[in-house]
């Protein structure tokens, strides 16, 4: 089992006033493939996702992810568990401004002490047609170049799971399609795992499974 969440629970507390937003939440994911999680704006989607990202804690239930609990580990431990495991890309792409576009798909792979990271960088920014552009700073990119460069540096160290919220949601259609393509494929050609929070049913019908976040809890479609 690569993934193997149960009975999740997570709420936020606010002043006198908790918020419950996952309850006994549970999915289980044994091989390489692709989720698409859809739902309601507030459904809890993206809360899910920073639980499964180690960005955040679950209040109940354990995320086992490859044998191990993250909700039980250290705060040291679950750094180490998101740099070696994880690649996220965000609606809002999350670059570092002062880095070039090399500088930011070479980050993680430094953090991680991975051996020559620019060549990897540089060999990630290739598949994600971008190696013209390793010395632009994020200004000087368009919209649809920073996303794949986000892409570029999640999938750069070869994370064994993929988290993608609303990746294509500042996107026009035609440059979402194409990065939400370039996921798909670079997802399939590393086997990993591939979790998507999408509004768009027609992208979410294009993964192996389709889950509803409703309720507080994941319904397979
Ligand atoms: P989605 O991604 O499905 O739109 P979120 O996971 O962002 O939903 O949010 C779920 C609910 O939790 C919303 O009602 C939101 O207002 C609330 N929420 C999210 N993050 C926080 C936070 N840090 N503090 C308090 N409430 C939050
Ligand atoms: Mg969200």
């Amino acid at each position: 089992m690569i993934l193997d969440v149960q009975d999740v629970v997570k709420g936020y507390t606010q002043g006198q006033k908790r918020l419950d937003v996952l309850d006994k939440l549970a999915l289980q994911v044994d091989k390489a493939q692709s989720l698409a999680i859809l739902g309601k704006s507030g459904s809890g989607k993206s809360t899910f996702l920073s639980l499964l990202g180690g960005l955040d804690r679950p209040d109940q239930g354990k995320i086992i992810v490859n044998g191990k609990d993250i909700a039980s580990m250290k705060e040291s431990e679950l750094a180490k568990y998101r740099a070696q495991n994880i690649g996220i890309v965000f609606q809002q792409y999350h670059l570092m401004k002062t880095f070039t576009a090399l500088e930011n798909v070479m980050l993680p792979l430094e953090i991680l002490k991975k051996d020559q990271p620019r060549k990897k960088a540089m060999e990630a920014l290739e598949q994600v047609g971008l190696a013209d552009r390793a010395d632009h700073f994020p200004h000087q990119l368009s919209g649809g170049e920073s996303q794949r460069v986000a892409v570029a540096r999640a999938i750069a160290p070869e994370p064994k799971i993929i988290l993608a919220d609303e990746p294509s949601g500042n996107l026009d259609a035609a440059t979402g399609e194409s990065v939400m393509s370039m996921i798909f494929d670079l997802c399939k050609r590393r086997s990993s795992v591939l979790i998507l929070v999408t509004h768009d049913v027609d992208l979410a019908k294009s993964c192996d499974q389709v889950y509803e976040l409703n309720e507080k809890r994941l319904q397979l479609l």
